[in-house]
């Protein structure tokens, strides 16, 4: 599929505009690809359960300094689920565990050539990945089967944004029907 550039029209069809150096991602009914800014790294992912867990906003203060920005939107892949379509030996990681109250690690995998970052993982949540949004290359997903149920640590939200309408709004780690967290940072 090639990729589409300039203003949607069409919010039933993919929207795949011209973004840094892939430009070769897709999408079906199922499942999705989400490449780093370089190009070198690519994931695809499914679009529904068992494999697609959560999507949820983080306003916690590590999600504000990691994305460098005032909050992290992620999704919760489980682990048989996230594959690397290229470029996992392109991938180093990052983690420490001292902002994290149950002492667990939570590790960040970014891109070695442009430092994308593309998931962090928990060491007390194995098997689960949390995946940054605005990897997908279909942009059309983070506003429908990607779009976040939820925004947490919202205590440490900045003030000037508001709660998103219809959102859950938690404080501290959202402890969901899948995946419980107790930590301070997710
Ligand atoms: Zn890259
Ligand atoms: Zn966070």
């Amino acid at each position: 599929m090639a990729p589409t550039q300039g203003p949607r029209t069409d919010q039933s069809q993919p929207w795949l505009p011209l973004v840094g150096g892939g430009n070769d991602g897709w999408s079906t009914e199922t499942e999705a690809t989400a490449t780093c800014f370089c190009g070198a790294v690519q994931l695809k992912f499914p679009l529904q359960g068992p494999g697609l867990v959560e999507t949820f906003i983080c306003h916690c203060v590590d999600c504000r300094k990691v994305s460098v920005s005032m909050f992290a939107t992620n999704f919760t892949i489980a682990d048989p689920h996230l594959k690397y379509t290229r470029g996992q030996d392109n991938i180093t990681a990052y983690g420490q565990s001292h902002t994290i109250a149950t002492d667990n690690t939570m590790t960040n995998h970014f891109c070695k050539t442009c430092g994308t970052l593309m998931y962090r993982a928990s060491s007390g949540y194995k098997g689960l990945n949390f995946v940054r949004m605005g990897i997908v290359d279909d942009y059309r997903l983070h506003e429908t089967k990607l779009k976040p149920r939820v925004e947490q640590f919202v205590e440490s939200r900045v003030g000037w944004l508001c709660p998103v309408e219809g959102m859950k709004q938690v404080e501290g780690m959202w402890v969901g029907s899948t995946f419980k967290e107790e930590s301070k940072t997710e």
